[in-house]
């Protein structure tokens, strides 16, 4: 950039999207700040898959090899009845992405870590607190805190997720790009009740999965329950709430579920959220505008969030540097670049709900079929490859010439 008092721009949320722009902008020479609600970081969630296109914006930022040290190296998935019996197992290898070309699982809080370890000597970091109003004028945003004093900036950037605070103070209410896919899904820590070793064990009833995947080199495992639903009224930051709605959902579940279940009251890291896509016309106004799931979340079926929030964030800085930090130029073409892979992930999440919680059970016993000869299939490499090929629906550009010396931490 050619302008000697580096850009200011405030982010709001540090989970992925809003860590990896931060990331970028200060090798651009801007000076990010990132606030965050949460207390601290915030750890939990699912185990997440870093492909194609994601893998080579981390690749670009260093950090492949810190990624790789917390991939989680799990083997293979098993689908068992009411008994704990396998029905089908497959392996990781069959979405013969995992490990392929850097691609790597890892969980989420992990990769938030990395990313946060990658960027907090520069960027400046507010936790425990959040944005409550946004005044733009012709010189920047004005910007009014929870706990902090209110500050300006010259842009302002929401990375806080599918239920954007900075989306509501700028474009209205979450219902009017919210889009339901029909399914609920909740995912906490328990001790590795089952001792698995680097395995996934799911049951499925109609419409329903429960599951159990190892973790952190088999010291713990993750607890995840699924189950189609229309929207349901309740309040998403009320925890209690939604536990008890995992637990009459799966009240009377066979397997292990019982066992699982009783983790759940003491469960720190509980996550629970509908499946929803954001569809926006636009991811900006004026100085505003909005990357990762805050903007164009394409639902955890698609498995994408974290390369569209990769993706998204390397897109956006690169493009905001690309026109000498104009964002009126740098919004409209970091739109025009990514749109082609949000379409593409969020397309992709369409009907993968059937194949992960049937709804009948001869639908279950159809995908169990399926799941036992898709290792022998002529066409397997085509259906493992899928997740890998969407993954890679654009490519990352080059922004090499506009790196600058890091800007000071604000
Ligand atoms: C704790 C947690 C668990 C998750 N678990 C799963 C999972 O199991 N499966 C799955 O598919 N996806 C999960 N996700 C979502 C997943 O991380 C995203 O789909 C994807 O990685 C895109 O990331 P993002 O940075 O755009 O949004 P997110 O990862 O959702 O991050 C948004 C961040 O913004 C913060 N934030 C929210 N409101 C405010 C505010 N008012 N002010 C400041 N900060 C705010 C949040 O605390 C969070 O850190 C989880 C997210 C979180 C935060």
């Amino acid at each position: 950039m050619s302008s000697e008092v580096p850009k200011t721009v405030l982010i709001s949320g540090a989970s992925i999207a809003g860590p990896a722009l931060a990331f970028w902008l200060n090798r651009y020479g801007f000076a990010p700040t990132i606030v965050e609600r949460a207390p601290a970081l915030r750890d939990g969630g699912q185990a997440i898959d870093v492909l194609g296109t994601g893998t080579e914006v981390i690749r670009k930022m260093g950090l492949l090899g810190r990624v790789h040290e917390h991939s989680t190296g799990k083997r293979g998935t098993s689908y068992v009845d009411a008994a704990g019996k396998p029905r089908a197992n497959i392996s990781s290898e069959v979405f013969n992405g995992v490990g392929a070309g850097g691609d790597c699982e890892i969980q989420r809080g992990d990769l938030a870590r990395v990313l946060y370890e990658a960027t907090r000597d520069d960027v400046g970091y507010l936790f425990g607190d959040s944005i409550t109003s946004l005044t733009e004028d012709e010189n920047g945003v004005h910007v009014t805190f929870a706990r902090a004093e209110s500050r300006s900036f010259d842009l302002v950037i929401g990375a806080d997720g599918v239920h954007s605070n900075t989306r509501k103070l700028v474009f209205g209410p979450e219902a009017d790009f919210l889009r339901h896919m029909g399914y609920y899904i909740s995912i906490y820590t328990t001790p590795n009740l089952l001792e698995l070793d680097h395995w996934e064990l799911d049951y499925n009833l109609p419409g329903k999965i429960a599951g159990s995947y190892s973790a952190r080199g088999n010291t713990e495992a993750k607890a995840i329950f699924a189950f189609e639903s229309a929207q349901l009224d309740y309040d998403y930051r009320d925890i209690e709430q939604q536990k008890r709605i995992v637990a009459d959902t799966f009240a009377d579940a066979g397997w292990a579920v019982p066992r699982l279940l009783e983790h759940l009251d003491d469960a720190e890291d509980f996550y629970f959220d509908a499946m929803t896509q954001i569809r926006m016309d636009t991811w900006s106004k004026g100085r505003i505008a909005l990357v990762g799931d805050a903007g164009y979340c394409a639902a955890p079926l698609s498995g994408q969030g974290a390369n569209l929030s990769l993706v998204g964030a390397y897109l956006l800085a690169g493009e905001l540097a690309a026109a000498g930090g104009d964002h009126t130029v740098a919004f409209a073409r970091y739109r025009q670049e990514l749109l082609p892979l949000v379409e593409a992930c969020q397309t992709f999440a369409e009907g993968v709900g059937k194949w992960y919680a049937p709804p009948t059970n001869s639908m279950i016993w159809w995908r169990d079929v399926n799941v036992r000869l898709l290792p022998y299939l002529p066409w397997r490499g085509l259906i493992g490859g899928a997740p890998q090929k969407v993954a890679r629906t654009i490519p990352a550009k080059d922004y090499r010439a506009y790196e600058t010396a890091p800007a000071r931490k604000p």
